[in-house]
């Protein structure tokens, strides 16, 4: 459906696709990567006791007390940190900042299907470097070579990556930048649930930021709160760009108080993980090809004699969604969130059913 009066490439081009929420009927999700447990008490406790009177004045514009919190947990200085809408109000914000119409934007492949989508928005054209067959990263210094070549102002590594759940060694990320000459976007959204990160590389190279998100490890993806951390002039220019009141009143103190209760954070990102290690195992058990993840989710192909695409219809039908993608390479895996114990059990007697 186009309109004569929308941009052409805005009429030409698809838009993302949202893993489904389902209306209405009871399934278990595990197609987006949401976390199984509630948010923390100290969050409900936040948004309870707000003065909602207050919600008449607009908030404060820069989330202040979010701010304030991401200093004393991440220990960063707070003209390092920018508050978002989600982080994906931020890839936004990074798109408008450093991208121009006819610049290009790269990434790996596969990757986070929203970067292309945004580099459409914005006119730019997207240059996309092949992972190994693995899933692992190329030599560093080549790809950042080539983005060099394709006139590439801004690059995403996306670390732990979606869809395939793995972590490239922090030293390519360290390589490519050194070598890249735009801005490197390290997108850390499962970075809590693995063994390392890049935030340290933000003190190191002047090219590189770090985006994180509370809609996984923290359980606020209702919420819609990003945190961007990245060298003073750059979180300056991005204060310009941003919409003046970008995250509201209620998910900054939410935000905050989540951000605070590190021990909470903790117990859920260690059960996830627990999980998570059982879970690959009795996938393999199952005869599925499962590589380990770093995230909160799995990348798996069927057994042999069975179809990605078909057992995500059957799982379906029992009610269980899990995500697929259409794109050739990597159609005949599923994508699987981990959720509570008592879902994945549940889980494996459906899948079980699913592959007779
Ligand atoms: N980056 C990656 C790699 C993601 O998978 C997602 C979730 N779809 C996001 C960013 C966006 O997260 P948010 O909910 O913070 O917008």
């Amino acid at each position: 459906m186009n309109s004569p009066f929308v941009l052409a490439r805005i009429n030409a081009m698809t838009g993302y696709t949202p893993g489904e929420q389902p209306k209405g009927q009871p399934v278990t999700k595990l197609n987006t990567n949401e976390n199984p447990y509630p948010p923390s008490p100290a969050v409900v406790a936040a948004i309870r006791d707000f003065p909602f009177s207050d919600l008449r004045k607009y908030p404060p514009p820069g989330s202040d007390c979010l701010i304030q919190a991401a200093t004393q947990v991440y220990g960063v200085p707070a003209g390092r940190v920018l508050a978002g809408n989600g982080s994906d109000e931020l890839l936004t914000m990074l798109v408008r900042t450093f991208a121009g119409e006819g610049d290009a934007i790269g990434a790996m492949d596969p990757t986070y299907s929203l970067y292309t989508v945004l580099a459409e928005i914005q006119g730019c054209r997207y240059f996309s470097v092949p992972l190994r067959p693995d899933f692992s990263f190329p030599d560093a210094e080549t790809v950042a070579e080539q983005a060099n070549e394709a006139g590439c102002k801004l690059f995403f590594i996306t670390r732990p990556n979606a869809p395939t759940g793995n972590c490239y060694p922090i030293e390519s990320v360290r390589r490519f930048a050194q070598v890249f000459q735009g801005a490197v976007v390290v997108d850390e959204a499962y970075a809590d649930f693995a063994s390392d990160n890049c935030l340290s590389l933000v003190d190191e190279l002047e090219n590189v930021l770090v985006l994180r998100t509370f809609s996984k490890s923290y359980s606020l993806a209702g919420l819609r709160v990003g945190l961007c951390f990245a060298r003073e002039a750059i979180i300056h220019a991005l204060h310009k760009v941003r919409d003046s009141y970008n995250v509201d009143f209620i998910a900054q103190r939410a935000a905050a108080a989540a951000l605070l209760d590190t021990a909470y954070h903790a117990e859920c990102c260690a059960k996830v993980k627990a999980t998570r290690a059982t879970t690959v195992s009795r996938l393999r058990a199952l005869g599925f090809d499962c590589p380990m993840s770093e995230s909160n989710f799995l990348f798996a192909r069927p057994p042999a004699g069975q179809v990605a695409r078909d057992l995500l219809g059957k799982l379906r039908q029992s009610g269980f969604l899990v995500r697929w993608f259409d794109i050739p390479g990597i159609d005949n895996r599923l994508r699987i969130s981990i959720g509570s114990d008592a879902e994945m059990e549940a889980f494996f007697a459906a899948l079980e059913g699913c592959l007779k």
